[in-house]
């Protein structure tokens, strides 16, 4: 019966802090709590759900540990759901790692990361797609990815997700109902009405689907490549982007070898920029190491940005870049505006036509503001309106295939229904496509996934 055991961890990051705090979680937390603690000055009694001053003594040893506040909060309106007990100590690795060993020694055991959060899956606090979203939370970077994450957390992927699996629970009933009472006096479900029942879910999942890329570049950040032959204006770009003067800016054309990586957060959304050397023929090895590094950057790029100098004509290395980016150019750069206009907007439309194209002075910062709408509308744009109302995104590998997997098993029904097979076939994969979904939010899951999941969260959460 005793197999729910107590665990403890240390759930700040390490280092040095103001605080740093201990949890604990389990039926002994009390009992260990009153153990390792010892109200001091006027604080009177521990009483629940109030952080109490004192001190962490270790009365075996005779040995003072720390000062701290101490809470204890009564299951099951806690994290888990159990018992939790908190210790805010002093913000050192010793006096967290010696009440930590304490604590231990009292009997809980160490907990492994993200247990405290699959204690809540477990204990049907929150489900599978909202305690991933806590490890979203926790590592956020900008506003607009903890934004997505937060609503998850609270439950608006859960919502979606749980909307469509009743459509399909209600379909599931219906086909049933028909297979095991043929004969019955029920309202006979005809293909049609299946048919037009799975047209309505898919286009759900679809519209689900169609928020993951913006989902997964506000959650991993937006591979962005700024590409263009020497002296463009690259670096002025990157320069005036990061607004620091990180990559080298100068006259000597081709300086800018090696690509260079940053990282910055444009309107809320994570954008890693990547430099590159240009593709240009060149009988320079160096140079030409700089193109296959060109033409890797382009196949991982999420966005690549063309700079051009405007004021010259356009030359054939140009062409060969334009092209060489080919759909993924999203937005063409004529740079160097107060020098001339040499090329004519028409001339790169009509190689790429679907790129963006700005007139900017790059050396002057002129043209970053509409670079920074253009980025942001490539966003948004990539997702559909109505999810964005309530900030529903889909960001999460195991999420998107499992929506992938519901959609392919419902097409295959349409087509069973094509082809006119029994009901039989088609209820088959109906439940699949019910199970992949029930999946997400983790109602059919397996110990293996779960563990997978739950690995990746740090110590303490
Ligand atoms: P990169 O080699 O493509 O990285 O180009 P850089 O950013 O190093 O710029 C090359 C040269 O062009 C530098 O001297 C810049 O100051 C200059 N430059 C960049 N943008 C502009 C611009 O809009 N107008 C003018 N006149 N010069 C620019």
């Amino acid at each position: 019966m005793n197999d729910i055991d107590t665990i403890a961890a240390i759930a700040t990051p390490p280092g040095e802090g103001g605080i740093g705090i201990i949890r604990i979680s389990g039926p002994e937390s009390l009992r260990i709590l009153d153990e390792v603690f010892e109200c001091a000055g006027d604080s009177g009694e521990l009483v629940e759900r109030r952080l109490t001053y004192g001190r962490i003594v270790d009365r075996e040893n005779n040995q003072l540990i720390d000062e701290c506040m101490a809470v204890f909060m009564k299951g099951p309106a806690t994290y888990t759901t159990e018992d939790v007990a908190e210790i805010d100590c002093h913000g050192s690795m010793v006096s967290l790692k010696n009440t930590l060993g304490l604590v231990l020694r009292k009997g809980a055991r160490l907990a492994e990361p993200g247990e405290f959060t699959k204690r809540a899956f477990l204990n049907g606090r929150i489900d599978l797609s909202q305690a991933e979203a806590v490890i979203d939370v926790v590592k956020a970077k900008t506003d607009k990815s903890f934004d997505v994450a937060i609503s998850q957390l609270e439950g608006g992927l859960s919502l979606r997700v749980g909307q469509v699996r009743s459509l399909l629970l209600d379909l599931l009933v219906d086909i049933t109902v028909n297979i095991d009472y043929p004969d019955e006096d029920i309202e006979e479900i005809t293909l049609e009405k299946i048919d037009d029942a799975l047209l309505i879910v898919i286009g759900r999942i679809e519209d689900l689907r169609a928020t993951a890329d913006a989902g997964r570049m506000l959650r991993e950040g937006v591979k962005m490549v700024i590409a263009g032959k020497p002296n463009v204006g690259k670096s002025s770009l990157m320069n005036a982007l990061l607004r620091e003067n990180r990559a080298i800016v100068t006259e000597i054309p081709g300086t800018t070898r090696d690509t260079i990586e940053e990282s910055v957060n444009i309107r809320g959304i994570p954008v890693h920029l990547i430099d590159t050397a240009g593709i240009h023929s060149t009988e320079d090895v160096i140079e030409q190491m700089g193109i296959e590094r060109s033409k890797d950057a382009f196949n991982q790029a999420d966005y690549i940005i063309m700079v051009l100098d405007g004021s010259q004509p356009l030359g054939e290395e140009d062409r060969k870049l334009l092209e060489a980016a080919g759909e993924k150019c999203s937005l063409a750069l004529l740079n160097k505006r107060d020098l001339g206009e040499a090329v004519a907007e028409e001339e790169i439309a009509s190689i790429l036509p679907k790129a963006g194209i700005l007139r900017t002075a790059l050396r002057d910062g002129l043209g970053i503001a509409e670079i920074e709408d253009h980025i942001e509308e490539f966003i948004w744009g990539s997702s559909r309106l109505e999810q964005r109302a309530d900030r529903v995104m889909v960001n999460n590998v195991r999420h998107i295939h499992l929506l992938e997997k519901a959609e392919e098993d419902l097409q295959r029904a349409r087509q069973m229904i094509e082809r006119n097979e029994p009901l039989d076939f088609i209820e088959v994969d109906v439940r699949s496509a019910f199970d992949a979904l029930g999946e997400i939010i983790g109602e059919t899951v397996n110990d293996e996934i779960l563990d997978e999941v739950f690995s990746r969260f740090c110590l303490g959460k």
